[in-house]
């Protein structure tokens, strides 16, 4: 395990060795009952969902989980865009200026979606499916998409082609061919709802991993935090860049590390650009650290689709965010940008014992 190459994969495991690792510190008072570290998986989403928990015994633990991992399924057949039958599908499928009624989840992820849409200006879009189904199809193809069914699918991109109503909880959708994509954000959305179920059951020493999103509570018994390692693409493989120690907080890795395609010699990422319709060709990953993996998630998509220079000044502007961005090029050590807060973040130093510095969060 310790040999995986996957960058987001980092940002679990370093978290699992920091869990191990972790001493000293700022210790509290012993608690009562005393809590031991439970781990379980379960595949949802498309990836391998990890949660991590203090509990009293193993029974509460797994009520717990099995009631958190209950949630994601439960979110994950409103929002694939896998399955014809999700509620997502269903939306998309209605008649083009006809309020539909939709669950509280989906109004309440779309709101977010096209939030942060607005606030990055359309680097992230939930809109974006339509480019999304066809660039699926050219990597499956391996050709370029047809010129004219990528300019369709251009000019159906746009949240203003969205209207929700928050107090009917309707969603409308203005014109032919809006195909709505949540995949950039259910993850963080669904590991914020698994965290919550975890915390009403009374369990809140808890991280939830969905692969590169991770949604993080209380630390564990007599820790400042949760330790997470992010990856040094280019370096070493199990090398790290960074290990922050967080609570109450989340953190995304996004980029063209763990899935793209080459065609013609150009190397595409799965992240598209809603402007060109095309996956993203500047190599960059993005680590978004921020209050909740809903945002997070959308956070590190848009700064991917943004670029590093942009995307750091777009986060230098959120007081909540921080950003740790690389720029990988093959075989060097890659270039890094971070922004001030990110600077700030409490890093462990070599050796682990972290100190007792209060955290952002
Ligand atoms: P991952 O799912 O690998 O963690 P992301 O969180 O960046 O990566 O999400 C990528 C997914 O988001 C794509 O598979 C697609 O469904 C969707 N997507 C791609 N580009 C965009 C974009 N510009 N805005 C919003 N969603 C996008
Ligand atoms: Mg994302």
């Amino acid at each position: 395990m310790r040999h995986h190459s996957s960058i987001l994969e980092w940002l679990w495991l370093g978290a699992v060795a920091g869990l191990v690792l972790a001493a000293g510190g700022c210790r509290t008072a012993p608690e009562a009952p005393p809590l031991t570290r439970f781990e379980f998986s379960s595949p949802h989403m498309g990836t391998l969902w990890r949660i991590t928990l203090y509990a009293p015994d193993a029974a509460a633990a797994s009520n717990a989980v099995r009631a958190a991992f209950g949630r994601v399924r439960e979110l994950d057949q409103c929002m694939s865009d896998y399955d014809p039958e999700s509620e997502l599908e269903r939306l998309r499928k209605s008649p083009p200026g006809v309020p539909v009624n939709v669950s509280d989840d989906l109004f309440s992820c779309l709101q977010s979606a096209v939030a942060i849409a607005r606030e990055t200006r359309g680097a992230f879009d939930p809109t974006v499916g339509l480019e999304v189904q066809l660039w699926r199809q050219a990597r499956r193809r391996h050709a370029l998409p047809d010129p004219a069914r990528l300019a369709v699918a251009r000019e159906s991109v746009g949240c203003h082609r969205l209207r929700l109503d928050a107090r009917t909880k309707t969603v409308t959708l203005l014109g032919t061919n809006l195909w709505l994509d949540l995949g950039g954000i259910a993850k963080g959305f669904g590991a914020d709802a698994a965290l919550a179920v975890l915390r009403r059951r009374g369990l809140p020493r808890a991280l939830v991993a969905a692969s590169g999103d991770l949604a993080i509570g209380d630390p564990p018994p007599g820790q400042c935090g949760w330790r997470v390692g992010i990856g040094a693409v280019g370096g070493r493989t199990n090398e790290l860049a960074h290990v922050l120690i967080l609570r109450n907080a989340a953190v995304s890795t996004s980029g063209d590390a763990e899935q793209f395609f080459e065609l013609e010699g150009v190397r595409y990422s799965h992240i598209v650009n809603p402007r060109t319709g095309l996956g993203l060709t500047n190599r960059v990953q993005a680590t978004i650290v921020a209050p909740c993996a809903t945002r997070s998630d959308a956070l590190a998509t848009a700064v991917c689709v943004m670029g590093a220079e942009r995307g750091l000044k777009f986060i230098e502007r959120d007081g909540r965010c921080a950003a740790f961005i690389l720029l990988p090029k093959d075989g060097a050590r890659p270039p890094a940008l971070q922004s001030r807060r990110f600077l700030q973040l409490e890093k462990a130093p070599p050796g682990g014992r972290e100190g007792a510095v209060p955290l952002l969060f």
